[in-house]
């Protein structure tokens, strides 16, 4: 079994060739290791190859790895899971940015917190791309009134969008997903509703599909079993 450090190098290099091939910049693409369920152990192996940005899914599970990682400053944490807005306070003191907003109570709660720890948190808003009946995340059409909605709070920075499309067999299959996620982030941007000072980000792409995503335009890919390998335990 490859290591994890393998793993990453293989990952950067393919990130790096569809970075190439979409004739993009190679520092526009920043990988999210996907560490749900993953030993601090292999996060450690993670952070020695410089793979300090990690994507967590569950609150506790994250404080966790965080109380045993605090030798590592370097650390940065985006919350990737679905959140509750009661669970808002948690998730504002631990991370670094949240990639699923997709409502305004949760994006009220997240505010009144933030406001307390006086902290400015970048966010992406959750888009229900494949406008599936399971899935989290605002329908595309709604991304729009929310991202203006979410204006009116001083603490929340909306730098981009985020959408997981429906599991397909094939890579190529989640293509048009990312592109439509790509063209709405566009057109929003385009009607200034959506980005500001920093580049906008679309975080998009897993394990199967990253270099799809890439192409498409992903300025953040979230890879979990690609990096690490299948997983231990999730939520625990
Ligand atoms: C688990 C997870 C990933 C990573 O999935 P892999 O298929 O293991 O790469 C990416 N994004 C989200 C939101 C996840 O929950």
């Amino acid at each position: 079994m490859p290591t994890v450090a393998e793993n990453i190098e293989t990952i950067r290099a393919r990130i790096a060739a569809a970075v190439l091939r979409a004739g993009r910049a190679p520092e526009s693409v920043r990988l999210v290791a996907a560490s749900k369920g993953q030993s601090p152990e292999l996060l450690r192996q993670a952070l020695a190859c410089g793979q300090s940005l990690f994507g967590e899914n569950y609150l506790q599970e994250a404080r966790k790895k965080k109380e045993g990682l605090t030798d590592q400053p370097g650390a940065r944490w985006h919350f990737i899971g679905h959140l509750q807005s009661n669970k808002a306070r948690i998730a504002a003191e631990l991370f670094d940015c949240i990639e699923t907003v997709d409502n305004l109570r949760l994006a009220g709660a997240l505010e009144k917190h933030l406001a307390a720890l006086d902290k400015t948190m970048p966010v992406l808003v959750q888009v229900n791309i494949g406008r599936e009946a399971q899935k989290a995340g605002v329908l595309p059409e709604e991304a729009g009134s929310l991202c203006r909605s979410l204006r009116q709070f001083p603490h929340l920075v909306v730098q981009g969008l985020m959408a997981m499309p429906p599991l397909c067999a094939e890579p190529e299959q989640s293509r048009p997903f990312f592109r439509r996620l790509r063209e709405l982030a566009e057109g929003l941007a385009a009607e200034k509703i959506l980005g500001g000072p920093g580049p906008l980000e679309l975080s998009m792409g897993m394990s199967a599909d990253f270099e799809v995503a890439v192409e498409e335009g992903a300025t953040l890919v979230r890879v979990g079993t690609a990096l690490f390998g299948a997983r231990e335990c999730v939520g625990c």
